[in-house]
């Protein structure tokens, strides 16, 4: 179990594979290992039935969707190997950034406790939680109290479902098994037993507080880390945080997804951090100093003469954190010169003078427009 292969990998297509093209490569790879083009051949046959397997999901959106997001584990395929079997080599696109944040996460999606009762023990679900935060906090890192509504074990009943001083008795149908045998004819099947949905007890008088479920809702506060460096999109998974298991099985977990607000000033590429800074004609003209606004406050910058609009200046490291330690982004400054409006007459008068000094000569662009326009 420890090494499932990636489904589309199997069937040899692109993640973004469409359903034609899956059903092209499911129906070439499902001829070339059928056992009956394969007589006696083990591995075509472990071929056919993981080619089987990788288009049953995938053949279906919502099944697709979640193992792309969440791996085998989402789409639970695999048979339960008990509490800690699952083996999940692959948790899709997020995957990279979650093994660097959060190690040792996944339990088994399901097992059965191994103990006297034969109750199925089930894993919790999974539990998602939208967060935003602002950009700032995205660039430094945070930390955040939530609330988070979910299913917790009843403490009235130590999650047994049944009332206190009383307990759940072994199902008289099926001796505890959860199933019972069905003859038909020749045939004999196991069935699920009906009296007790396969649970393999029953509860006679259940526990006031949980009506018998064994869990009940709260609101659960926790205070989550956010790494710097998140963006919007970024998943974090917090293992063991999602809702209880049933009947003594692991806890789901908790991810959360984050939504970065927009700034005023800055905007985000991959890493690097983007803003424009408006620049005097004369600073532009002459070169000098001009403030900048940085994730770390605000810093002096040179501008060299004859800064022109558009012209981007680059501050090596000062953007965001790589997530997975790769480094820092940079801090990138894009020029825009601002004309001087309003003048009064001092001022124009001694621009007009200007202007009368230097022609074209000093518009290299200009001039070559014009010789451009001329000759057409
Ligand atoms: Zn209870
Ligand atoms: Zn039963």
């Amino acid at each position: 179990m420890a090494s499932k292969r990636d489904y589309y990998e199997i069937l040899g297509v692109s993640r973004s594979a469409g359903d034609d093209e899956l059903k092209r490569a499911y129906r070439s790879m499902a001829k070339k290992y059928h056992p009956d083009a394969n007589p006696g051949n083990k591995t075509a046959e472990e071929k056919f039935k993981e080619v089987n397997e990788a288009y049953e999901v995938l053949k279906d959106g919502k099944k697709r969707s979640a193992y792309d997001q969440f791996g085998h584990a989402g789409v639970k395929a695999g048979s339960a190997g008990g509490p800690g079997g699952g083996g999940f080599s692959d948790f899709g696109d997020m995957g990279d950034m979650f093994s660097e944040i959060f190690e040792g996460f996944f339990g088994g999606t399901s097992g059965r406790s191994r103990g006297g009762t034969q109750s199925r023990a089930r894993r919790g679900s999974d539990l998602r939680y939208d967060l935003t935060i602002n950009f700032i906090d995205s660039a430094h890192g945070t930390e955040v109290n939530l609330e988070v509504p979910r299913m917790e074990t009843c403490d009235s009943c130590q999650g047994t479902g049944a009332k206190a001083g009383t307990r759940k008795k072994a199902c008289s149908a099926c001796q505890g098994t959860g199933q019972v045998r069905m003859t038909q004819g020749f045939f004999s099947v196991m069935r699920t037993c009906p009296t007790c949905q396969g649970e393999g007890y029953v509860i006679e008088q259940p526990c006031m507080v949980c009506r018998g479920e064994g869990r009940k809702r709260v609101i659960r506060k926790i205070t989550v880390k956010i790494p710097a460096g998140v963006d919007t999109g970024s998943r974090l998974k917090i293992s063991g945080e999602g809702e209880a298991g049933i009947n003594g099985g692991p806890r789901g977990d908790l991810h959360i997804v984050i939504q970065v607000e927009p700034h005023l000033i800055f905007s985000r590429d991959e890493e690097d951090v983007l803003c424009e800074v408006p620049v005097p004609l004369t600073t532009a003209v002459l070169g000098g100093e001009i403030e900048v606004p940085t994730l770390n406050g605000r810093v002096t910058m040179k501008i060299p003469a004859g800064t022109q609009t558009g012209k981007t200046f680059r501050m090596r490291g000062k953007g965001f954190p790589n997530l997975r330690g790769l480094g820092t982004g940079d801090h990138l400054v894009t020029a825009k010169v601002e004309t001087p409006t309003k003048l009064n007459s001092k001022q124009a008068s001694l621009l007009k003078e200007f202007e009368k000094l230097t022609g074209n000569d000093a518009y290299p662009v200009v001039r070559q427009f014009l010789d451009a326009i001329k000759r057409l």
